[in-house]
């Protein structure tokens, strides 16, 4: 008996877009078929020519709660996840109060998420000075990997790892498995911004900080035979050191972000700072660089690294600004109007924010739509115009570099294990397998 048929002329599956028809029962899909194959189910949709994508895995979100509920949390962040096409989220252990740096603030960052998820949400932990023994305890309880931070973080609860504090880490994390995802700028090349302009903000964060920082973690994990994975990679600088060191079997993957993508320095508005993150955005010319380095495979996934403030804290003035860029619901039109400018297809799109993602973490049932994963589906219309109006999202706060702009392709229904995402939570918390 099959609950659920969903036929679209452009179903993304791992293989390709294809015309299918996707078949489910329960949570799951059962299977796959022609798309005019005749079914007997409950429910029959027919999307036509509107494509029929996994559900997005956007490992890389601050939900910010508990402790800076005011500036994201668990139901306002994944309702924007679920309108923006992502049913699988990856909490970041930073900006909650407590920061998820051991099991007890694990705990109370599950109680506080308890009841209130849209979409399924799994999380890292925090590695920080001091708590190598919190990880194995961590991981046992079910965080995906950790994070850590080479440089300051932005906020002081959660202070960077030195080299030999990362090394002994990333020796922890070849003995309990998962993953160490890096914040990789070196703090030696980070300066003080000169003045309040965008032009001094970037000069204050070069890419060669980014390359340096990149080949300090590349090494340690050859040592250390730790599998890491590079946040939110900005220079194109790091594409060289990443390229060989995947050649040479080095277990590092690497990520960027939709801003990195779609935006750039010569557009940042004077006094903009929706649009400061770090490391920052750069050039036109770099941009290009990070497309080809995310079509030879060396970057494998574009998550959003959602970090969003209040209003207040994104003072016109870039080197007092909080440094955070909102994207959690708008990740997939952003990327897909860029990519498709650029002659890439759905099958690309869906491997760089679903599959891959999914694989990185280790996240089981997600990133395809295969027979036996969960029922994660997304109806996306490719040719819609979407303008993007901040006060309409989501989002907890107004606030996004995308404001005013028209991307191209919308969300239409997102089913989280065969049901339409509704005003009832029924997310699960995803906790990793040792
Ligand atoms: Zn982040």
């Amino acid at each position: 008996m099959i609950d659920l048929v969903i036929r679209s002329r452009r179903t993304v599956t791992p293989e390709g877009e294809r015309a299918a028809a996707v078949a489910v029962r329960g949570e799951k899909i059962a299977g796959l078929y022609d798309y005019d194959a005749p079914l007997d189910a409950a429910e029959d949709i027919d999307l036509r020519d509107l494509a029929l994508l996994p559900g997005l895995v956007d490992t890389h979100v601050h939900v910010n709660e508990p402790g800076r509920t005011h500036w994201e949390g668990f139901g306002s962040a994944t309702r924007a996840a679920a309108a923006g096409g992502v049913t699988t989220i990856l909490d970041m252990p930073l900006n909650s109060l407590p920061p998820t740096v051991n099991v007890a603030a694990f705990e109370a960052k599950l109680r506080a998420a308890e009841g209130q998820c849209h979409v399924d949400v799994g999380f890292w932990g925090g590695a920080v000075p001091g708590n190598v023994k919190d990880l194995a305890p961590l991981r046992e309880r079910g965080v995906f990997g950790f994070k850590c931070f080479m440089s300051p973080s932005g906020v002081e609860e959660f202070p960077p790892l030195g080299d030999s504090e990362l090394r002994e880490a990333l020796t922890e994390v070849a003995a309990v498995g998962g993953v160490m995802v890096v914040h990789a700028e070196d703090p030696a090349l980070l300066g003080e911004p000169a003045g309040p302009t965008y032009r001094e903000f970037l000069e204050s964060r070069p890419g060669e900080s980014e390359r340096s920082a990149v080949a300090r973690v590349v090494g340690l994990a050859a040592r250390t035979g730790a599998r890491v994975h590079i946040l939110h990679v900005s220079s194109a600088s790091c594409l060289e050191v990443l390229e060989s060191a995947q050649a040479e079997g080095v277990a590092v993957t690497a990520e960027t972000c939709p801003h990195y993508l779609t935006l750039a320095a010569e557009q940042v508005p004077e006094g903009a700072t929706a649009y400061k993150c770090c490391p920052p955005i750069r050039s036109e010319a770099n941009r290009d660089l990070l497309w080809d380095g995310l079509a030879r495979g060396v970057l494998s996934c574009v998550v959003s690294d959602h970090s969003p403030s209040p209003a207040d804290l994104k003072v016109p003035d870039f080197a007092a600004a909080w440094g955070g860029i909102a994207s959690l619901q708008l990740g997939l039109p952003a990327v897909w109007t860029e990519a498709s400018r650029r002659g890439y297809g759905l099958g690309d799109v869906v491997r760089w924010m679903s599959a891959n993602p999914a694989a990185m973490a280790d996240i089981p049932g997600k990133g395809g739509i295969k027979p036996g994963n969960d029922a994660d589906l997304v109806a996306f219309d490719p040719a819609a115009d979407n303008a993007v109006d901040a006060a309409r999202l989501h989002h907890k706060n107004p606030v996004t570099p995308y404001h005013g702009r028209v991307l191209k392709g919308a969300v239409l229904t997102t089913w989280l294990r065969g049901r339409p995402v509704d005003d009832v939570p029924h997310g699960r918390f995803l906790l990793g397998e040792q």
